[in-house]
């Protein structure tokens, strides 16, 4: 699941996991979990979560890769979110839920994450556009990715996701 922060891929991504019967798995939550938890990891990367600034390469790949080896199938939500995390690791399908910037940014000060402040979403509406969007280029070229109209009711992306990617397709 690829989108802007606000753009909705936890909410369809868990939809979309349950649908399909495979696991959901969120390098956003995976990694405020470590905080919570203030293991070594935890310690690290609290500082880029709180500043909306992506955490650092390494930690990150290291923390999600093991959990894709062992899994078959899976909805991954917020990795790769550069190119260098991208290297390796392939997908069926990289779902682009397509949000304009005004409509997530209303969403997310609307949500009030921690990492929800307006400096802060600033950040990670930058971090976005210049880290993790040229993704959408790669994945678009690899002939894997599904171009999405995210500025719809759930139900209705919800509904469009399950035709195009269910096993009823
Ligand atoms: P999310 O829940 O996907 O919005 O992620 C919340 C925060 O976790 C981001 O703003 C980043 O600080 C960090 N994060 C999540 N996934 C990654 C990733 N793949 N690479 C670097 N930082 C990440």
């Amino acid at each position: 699941m690829l989108a802007p922060p606000g753009g909705g891929k936890g909410t369809q991504g868990i939809r979309l996991a349950e649908h399909l019967g495979v696991e959901h798995i969120s390098s956003g939550d995976l990694l405020r979990a470590a905080v919570a938890e203030q293991t070594p990891l935890g310690r690290e990367v609290d500082g880029y979560l709180l500043a909306g600034e992506l955490a650092p390469d390494e930690l990150v790949t290291e923390a999600v890769r093991p959990i894709l080896r062992s899994r078959e199938n899976y909805v991954l939500d917020g990795f790769p979110r550069r190119l260098a995390q991208a290297e390796g690791v392939f997908f069926d399908v990289v779902v682009f839920l397509d949000v304009p910037h005004e409509v997530v940014k209303r969403r997310l000060l609307a949500r009030g994450r921690a990492d929800d402040a307006p400096e802060v979403i600033e950040n990670r509406l930058r971090e976005y556009e210049e880290d993790t969007r040229p993704l959408v280029d790669h994945y678009r070229a690899e002939g894997v990715l599904l171009h999405v109209d995210g500025d719809r009711p759930q139900d209705e992306i919800a509904a469009e996701l399950r035709e195009k990617l269910g096993h009823d397709r």
